[in-house]
């Protein structure tokens, strides 16, 4: 049983704390936001995590974990103290690190026994030394090591990422400690790489990086896969059957969005560019998202007409399912862009209208998807919770004003709902193929004028 302090409780703190508390050790977690905390001794959880409230009562009873903002009770008795405080974007894209410098101060001052501060945010290269300086600052001669160890859980899946990683990066200057985090982890047995300090925070954003570049390059796909006939969802899945491509992250729809993915692109482009780097892809890479959320308004005028005065339907307010997560959410720039433009928004989201009314408080919020699609002129699928994969199509077109749905994540088959009657719209497909067996000789100049043609 080690004594570990967490400080930070959002998504990856209260899940690094209930989950190494449910490992055997005892665990203390600092929290800043008194809110929270209160919501934490009561034993719920501030965030939606599927199993973590479980968890976390568990523990509370157990007596392995307790919440504090007090960093005396926390820091002095630990072994290792894990930071894992925001790191949000600066208006210049770069990290914002007000929250490290805050939290690497006080565990500095109240630093006692020899213990491993281990930085779990996701941070800019080269932190690691100067948080290592700003603690030295402050905790005088008392023996310490800075151990990074990013973290790549997924929100809605935290828990079972965190008990089964694919991998545990650990950079350090200090073998030794490095080496002590390991071993803290080996019940997860996951392979462990060992590196220095900067590599491991370069790992954190390269990772990001790569996975956000796939998404950008499959809605590439989609958008030409949409002028030329062919469907995205096909093409993904015999891409993916490669295995040196492999399936994940090739899913086609309205962009990436959330707490990671928009930021850490933009942070290492910002950090590249100001190291005299010349960050192309990842410049491409925002640009493509960002146009791909605005097609998607795009194709809604394409059917519909002009948005002023009608009624849109919105399903799915979420970045993604399984969280109440709405940090940079495609549903934001889809709804303000429509409310802009005078359309009246309805919406529905399992979990995240609590997060959402915060953000966008001119959207009337209903209990059911079918209550969202009372005299909508139009539904749009935002979020693919599992909830929106079997709506009853019936229903829905009873209540609409007009049988038509954009469907931004591709969950359904565009042939099956508009047999149904409905104009249905995904990403990437749906094009009108030419007939079989035609008499007339087609030349590829006029396939190009034919599949343009929509
Ligand atoms: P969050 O904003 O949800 O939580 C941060 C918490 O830290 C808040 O509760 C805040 O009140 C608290 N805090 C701030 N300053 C503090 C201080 N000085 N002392 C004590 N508590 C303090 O953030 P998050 O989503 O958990 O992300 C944390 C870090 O992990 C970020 O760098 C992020 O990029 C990275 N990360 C996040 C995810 C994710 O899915 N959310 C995944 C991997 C990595």
């Amino acid at each position: 049983m080690k004594k570990i302090c967490v400080v930070g409780t959002g998504y990856v703190g209260l899940v690094t704390g209930v989950l190494f508390a449910d490992l055997g050790n005892d665990v203390t977690c600092i929290e800043i936001d008194q809110r929270k905390l209160g919501i934490l001794r009561s034993g719920k959880s501030p965030i939606y995590e599927p199993g973590l409230e479980e968890l976390l009562r568990r523990n509370l009873d157990a007596g392995r974990i307790r919440f504090t903002d007090d960093y005396d009770a926390g820091v002095p008795n630990a072994d290792f103290v894990f930071i894992t405080v925001g790191t949000p974007m600066n208006d210049d894209g770069s990290a914002d690190l007000k929250y490290v410098e805050a939290a690497a101060r006080s565990v500095g001052r109240a630093l006692r026994n020899p213990s491993v501060i281990i930085d779990k945010s996701t941070v800019p290269v080269g932190t690691g030394d100067w948080v290592t300086d700003l603690i030295k600052r402050e905790a005088g001669d008392k023996p310490f090591a800075v151990v990074s160890n990013p973290e790549f859980l997924r929100e809605g899946s935290a828990v079972t990422d965190f008990q089964r990683p694919d991998r545990i990066v650990l950079g350090s200057l200090d073998h030794e400690a490095a080496e002590k985090v390991a071993e803290l982890h080996a019940p997860l047995q996951a392979p462990v790489h060992i590196t220095d300090l900067r590599t491991a925070e370069m790992i954190k954003y390269a990772s990001n990086a790569f996975l956000a570049t796939r998404i950008s390059f499959i809605n590439e796909i989609a958008s030409i896969c949409e002028q030329l006939g062919a469907d995205v969802k096909e093409v993904a899945r015999g891409m993916g059957a490669d295995k040196r491509i492999g399936p994940h992250f090739l899913d086609a729809g309205i962009g990436y969005g959330g707490s990671c993915f928009p930021k850490d692109v933009l942070a290492l482009h910002h950090m590249a560019a100001s190291a005299g780097c010349h960050p192309q892809l990842l410049q491409a890479v925002m640009d493509i998202n960002r146009d791909t959320r605005m097609s998607f308004i795009t194709k809604l005028e394409n059917v519909l007409g002009d948005v002023r005065g009608k009624t849109i339907g919105v399903l799915g307010l979420a970045f993604k399912p399984n969280t109440d997560d709405m940090r940079e959410a495609a549903s934001v720039t889809i709804i303000e862009t429509l409310t802009e433009r005078g359309a009246q928004i309805r919406a529905y989201d399992p979990v995240a209208m609590e997060a959402a009314e915060k953000l966008l408080p001119d959207v009337l919020y209903c209990a059911t998807p079918y209550d969202v699609a009372k005299s909508a002129d139009a539904l749009l699928i935002v979020t693919e919770w599992n909830e929106f994969k079997q709506l009853d199509f019936e229903r829905l077109k009873r209540f609409m004003r007009r049988p038509i749905i954009l469907d931004g994540r591709n969950i359904y088959d565009p042939a099956v709902i508009e047999a149904k009657g409905f104009t249905y719209r995904g990403v990437g497909r749906g094009v009108p193929r030419p007939a079989r067996g035609s008499e007339v000789e087609i030349t590829p100049e006029d396939l190009i004028e034919v599949y343009s043609a929509d």
